[in-house]
């Protein structure tokens, strides 16, 4: 069977990866790839929104599966395009992925199915915007309605930091037309972790729990990124949190897409806070996490590509586990999520039995590897417990250490291999 994986990113090096591992794959396609999926892949000069090249190369090569990576394609109707041509792909429709391209219409449907959020009211004029923070208080969260590349969210410790927040993004267009609305949104205290599932309509499969470090340094500092690193499964999270994420959060979502006429088939990303009161929504995403997808699906015992069609055909995937916990660090340029050098040399790297490389912002040039974006590399490994993981992919970091063109969080995990139950 040919797969086609549309994307550039670290997200679909690790697609690429597990694909590889499946029998029933003759030929993977990269569209346009990076050059760690080019030692595995295809990689097709085809960019994410060509969407009439996408379709028109799934058609003559005998693509019978299509995943797509990233939420800008999906936003813009990638699916829509293959689905009207009739060819297989796997992610929702434009009508379902609103469900991470408005943060107003995701908020309104948990509001009506009572999914659990914190509390919000959205706002297009910035004379009542500011009114309400005055009237809440701080600490308090403005969102930009729309994709702003992560960049969309202020979380104010203070009254005044949230009010021109409100006026950045209405007043001032600060996110062009992803911020002519905004959602301001009661604070939540707690635990972040992601949930994600395969979803078909009311069917939901849900995968391990996972955790990410959005910000740039140690210790939780600096700005946000994409994502400096993550592990898989959360261990400290609790039995019941998981289930009640589970039956509570992804189920009624996924049926209360359908009832809206906006059937959700692909991959549903619950971002979470676990508060005093059980496991609350930040936000939804149509598309898998990155860099979660990376630590989530080396423990995925499964043929991805017979879950995903089994998960098309409407049947139970049956999926299974690895034993442990699987780790992964970012390598980014220095200076990033800021300006940063690209062409840089990356060093060679060797890692251990059970560890791999995904590559994100890499090109190959001369007979080597440069950097050529802002996340570089990820590199990762699996171990009994998070400490073994952890330890076995720093030792696969060392050539970065003394790399002034790199650099990466010296402590993905420490905290929570501390809580993490014996
Ligand atoms: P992403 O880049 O993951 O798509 P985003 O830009 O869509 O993110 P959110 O995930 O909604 O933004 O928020 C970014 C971060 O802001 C969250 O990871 C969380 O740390 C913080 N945050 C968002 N909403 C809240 C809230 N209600 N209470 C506390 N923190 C919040």
């Amino acid at each position: 069977m040919n797969v086609l994986v549309v994307g550039r990113g670290g997200r679909e090096h690790s697609l690429v990866q597990k694909f590889v591992e499946s029998d029933q794959v003759d030929r993977i396609f990269a569209a346009p790839g990076n050059a760690g999926m080019s030692q595995m892949a295809e990689c097709i000069d085809t960019s994410e929104q060509d969407f009439d090249g996408l379709v028109a190369f799934a058609r003559e090569n005998n693509v019978e599966l299509t995943v797509v990576g990233p939420e800008n394609p999906l936003l813009d109707g990638l699916v829509d395009a293959f689905q009207e041509a009739d060819l297989p792909v796997f992610g929702p429709t434009k009508a379902a992925a609103l469900i991470e391209g408005s943060k107003h219409f995701a908020k309104q449907l948990m509001q009506e199915y009572e999914i659990p959020t914190a509390g919000y009211e959205a706002f297009s004029d910035v004379e009542a915007a500011q009114a309400y923070i005055k009237e809440k208080g701080a600490p308090i969260v403005v969102k930009a309605d729309g994709l702003a590349a992560g960049k969309g969210v202020v979380v104010a410790e203070t009254v005044d930091e949230a009010l021109s927040a409100a006026e950045d993004m209405l007043r001032n267009g600060q996110f062009g037309d992803a911020s002519r609305e905004i959602v301001v949104e009661e604070f939540l205290a707690g635990d972040e972790f992601s949930l994600m599932a395969f979803v078909n309509g009311t069917n939901v499969y849900p995968m391990i729990p996972a955790k990410d470090h959005k910000r740039a340094y140690d210790g939780d500092q600096g700005p946000n990124t994409g994502g400096m690193g993550a592990f898989a499964p959360v261990q400290e999270l609790n039995n019941w949190s998981y289930a009640f994420a589970v039956e509570e959060i992804l189920k009624p979502v996924a049926a209360a897409m359908v009832k809206e006429g906006r059937p959700f088939t692909g991959i549903l990303y619950a971002g979470l806070i676990e508060t005093s009161v059980g496991p609350k929504v930040i936000e939804f995403n149509a598309r898998f996490g990155d860099p979660e997808t990376q630590v989530v699906l080396p423990l995925l015992e499964n043929d991805l590509l017979q879950v995903m069609i089994d998960v098309l055909d409407g049947k139970n995937p049956d999926l299974t586990w690895s034993e442990g916990v699987c780790a992964g660090v970012v390598v980014a340029s220095e200076g990033y999520p800021g300006a940063y050098e690209k062409r840089r040399p990356l060093p060679e790297v060797e890692v251990a039995e059970g560890g791999f490389v995904v590559h994100a912002g890499t090109a190959w040039e001369d007979g080597k590897y440069v950097s050529s974006g802002g996340r570089v590399l990820l590199i990762g490994n699996k171990g009994e417990d998070l400490a073994q993981a952890l330890d076995r992919t720093y030792q696969s970091l060392r050539p970065f250490e003394n790399q002034s063109d790199f650099f990466y969080r010296r402590d993905i995990g420490r905290s929570s291999v501390s809580s993490a139950a014996p």
